[in-house]
């Protein structure tokens, strides 16, 4: 692991990208934002996920104007992702918007993007510049192609418009649906600018197949010290780009803010349903926020080692199972309760860690 690069920090609403602020896991609503109701309800359900920061698509005035119910029921920062129409970028401000995501040198005339600019540093509002290698400039492709150069240029160029009108509160992301392109422009333009960075593989893909490419994609990143906020994009349940995000950073120790399990491969030599148990468990343990490691093994060969490094573990067996709590064994319990003694036991390990 590298040292975390050093960035500038970019406050949005109650809190901070960059700098020294924790490594956010972002959310983007997949519901119809004219749908009040129904956008309200998934922000909800994001936020009791643990997302930090959610976006919302804003693509036409119908949309901008359900800002203003939806700002005020939601308790984390919002996003307003606009494509080129500055009087929507105008009004999500007008709304109390927490950031912007607009890329200044597509709204066109500079009459507009002055406006839109001006505005949002009265308010202190940041604006995510995000390039996307689906849609690069003309000249960029002519010049570069469809490379890490011409993303890094086209966010440059971008950049330099919000300087110019001394707009700093930035913060840039390049996305390419491949993992070779997005590392390597996040690489080169970490080399040039001290500006937070939002990770991201866009259309990733399916939950399998773009989870994996995510996962490597973005640890890498992290990996060496790239990286101040992310957001998994899936074709699929949007709780699971989340849940995806936060399991990212815990594998390379960044942040650990929601229990994780620990479960075996299995063997031959496994003597129960142990998946059962493990799905079970994970199912429950989505509604809690805090950071247990929980060992589910399937024997008592490997299963005490394993469960001894936990705060708590079940070593299981034939009939009963081993529960260990820091490493000490507590008690044996029939295979038919599992689920349930583990659950509880889960519970009020959290409770304690609570007080
Ligand atoms: S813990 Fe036991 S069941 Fe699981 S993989 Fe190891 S030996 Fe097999």
């Amino acid at each position: 692991m590298r040292p975390r690069r050093q960035t500038r920090p970019v406050q949005i609403g109650s809190s901070f990208v960059g700098g020294e602020a924790p490594i956010s896991v972002q959310a983007m609503t997949k519901t119809d934002t004219r749908n009040i109701e129904a956008t309200i309800e998934q922000i909800r359900t994001l936020e009791e996920a643990g997302a930090e920061i959610i976006r919302l698509a804003i693509p036409d005035m119908e949309a901008a104007e359900a800002l203003k119910s939806i700002k005020k029921a939601a308790t984390v920062p919002l996003v307003a992702d606009i494509h080129f129409n500055h009087q929507l970028a105008l009004k999500a401000l007008e709304y109390g918007i927490d950031k912007l995501r607009i890329n200044p040198g597509n709204i066109g005339d500079e009459v507009k993007v002055k406006r839109v600019v001006n505005e949002a540093k009265a308010r202190g509002v940041p604006i995510r510049i995000g390039v996307n290698a689906g849609s690069l400039e003309k000249d960029l492709l002519y010049k570069y192609g469809r490379t890490p150069e011409a993303m890094v240029e086209s966010a440059l160029g971008h950049i330099a418009i919000l300087e110019r009108l001394s707009f700093y509160d930035t913060i840039v992301s390049l996305k390419a649906s491949d993992v070779i392109t997005t590392v390597k422009a996040y690489e080169l333009l970490a080399e040039k600018v001290d500006y937070p960075f939002h990770l991201g593989i866009t259309e990733a893909g399916t939950r399998w197949a773009g989870t994996i490419k995510s996962s490597v994609g973005i640890g890498y990143l992290l990996a060496q010290g790239i990286g101040d906020t992310l957001r998994v994009s899936l074709t699929g349940d949007t709780i699971e780009e989340v849940k995806v995000g936060f399991e990212i950073l815990a594998s390379l120790d960044i942040r650990h803010t929601k229990p994780e399990i620990v479960s075996c491969p299995t063997c031959g030599r496994l003597e129960y349903d142990m998946l059962k148990v493990v799905e079970e468990i994970e199912q429950r343990m989505t509604a809690l926020d805090i950071p247990l490691k929980i060992a589910i093994m399937g024997c008592a060969v490997n299963g005490p080692g394993e469960s001894l490094e936990a705060d708590l573990g079940l070593a299981g067996g034939y009939n009963t199972a081993m529960l260990f709590r820091k490493g000490e064994m507590i008690k044996k319990i029939p295979q038919e309760n599992m689920v349930e003694e583990l659950w509880q036991e889960i519970l009020a390990l959290a409770n304690d860690t609570k007080k």
